[in-house]
């Protein structure tokens, strides 16, 4: 069963085409990761599936309608958070998720919503108290709050706390395990890998790479990097019998072999080299100066 279908997307600014020619199926029940460098075409991609920008070229179908034509049934199926909490401050969380339940037909529990996105201490304060982060929260739930079948997820966890973030994957985790079709973009790619069942990465609007996290770019075949520490100095050694290696190793030393690690290449690793050709050095250092200010 297909939730999203994508054939030959083209969307163009002026002369340049922001997704070019793009072909991808999300399956019903799947967390489908979009990853790319800043200006790939990913929240273009996302907003003509949501039906808020219209293709130029290709055809799209999303739970088996065109987004342009839709009605409201379909708008009911979808969940989409937006920066909704922007322009509301007088309001409160539960005020805000409680009028936004009443235009869904089966919508959750608003306690049930503001527990889920940990907003309970705040949940009858005004928004215009909210950190950045909190009103985040809000958006998801904003964004949850109806039961969509298929949610939208534009950099969901950007301004998130580490705790924050681990609490919103575990939202995510179970909206999956209910059922729901997740479709998320982010820069983060320990996001992607923690909660993707398969990952696309896009630049310059074209598909670059489709795959799960473990196996993207052939990581899962890649040699492994066996280090450890010895005379005083650090030791490496590519191999792609890295048990072997290390069975060696034990052999050579009584014990331990001092800080040995073994590792292949990170998500993040194989990211950068997919997408090294269409970015500047610029944008790599951005991006992982963007990974190391969240991971701190
Ligand atoms: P980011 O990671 O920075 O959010 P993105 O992958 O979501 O980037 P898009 O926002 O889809 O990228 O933008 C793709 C390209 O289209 C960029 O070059 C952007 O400048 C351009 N673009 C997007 N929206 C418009 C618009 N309304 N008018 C003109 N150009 C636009």
């Amino acid at each position: 069963m297909t939730a999203i279908s994508i054939r030959g997307l083209v969307k163009a600014y002026g002369d340049r085409r922001a997704v070019d020619g793009l072909d991808l199926d999300i399956e019903t029940g799947e967390v489908f990761a979009l990853l790319g460098p800043n200006g790939a075409g990913k929240t273009t991609t996302v907003e003509i599936l949501e039906g808020f920008r219209t293709a130029d070229e290709g055809e799209v179908s999303v739970l088996d309608a065109d987004p342009r034509t839709a009605d409201r049934a379909w708008r009911n199926r979808i969940g989409i958070v937006l920066q909704t909490s922007a322009g509301l401050d007088l309001l409160t969380p539960r005020e805000i998720l409680t009028s936004t339940a009443h235009t869904y037909a089966t919508p959750r529990g608003v306690g049930e919503v503001i527990a889920a996105v940990g907003l309970e201490e705040k949940a009858d304060e005004r928004i215009a108290g909210l950190s950045g982060g909190q009103r985040r929260r809000l958006d998801v739930g904003l964004g949850i709050v109806g039961r969509p079948e298929l949610l939208f997820l534009d950099e969901p966890t950007t301004g998130f706390d580490p705790q924050a973030r681990r609490d919103f994957w575990e939202l995510i985790r179970n909206l999956a395990s209910e059922g729901t079709t997740i479709l998320l973009t982010t820069h983060y790619l320990d996001e992607a890998e923690q909660l993707a069942d398969r990952v696309g990465v896009i630049a310059a609007g074209r598909l670059l790479a489709l795959d799960t996290p473990a196996n993207l770019g052939g990581r899962a075949s890649e040699e492994a990097t066996v280090a450890w520490s010895e005379d005083g100095h650090r030791r490496t050694v590519r191999t792609a019998t890295p048990t072997l290696e290390v069975r060696r190793l034990s052999e050579r030393f009584v014990g331990e072999v001092p800080e040995l690690v073994v590792s292949r290449p990170s998500l993040e690793d194989t990211y950068l080299s997919l997408i090294a050709p269409h970015v500047t050095q610029a944008d790599v250092e951005d991006h992982a100066t963007t990974t190391r200010k969240v991971l701190a």
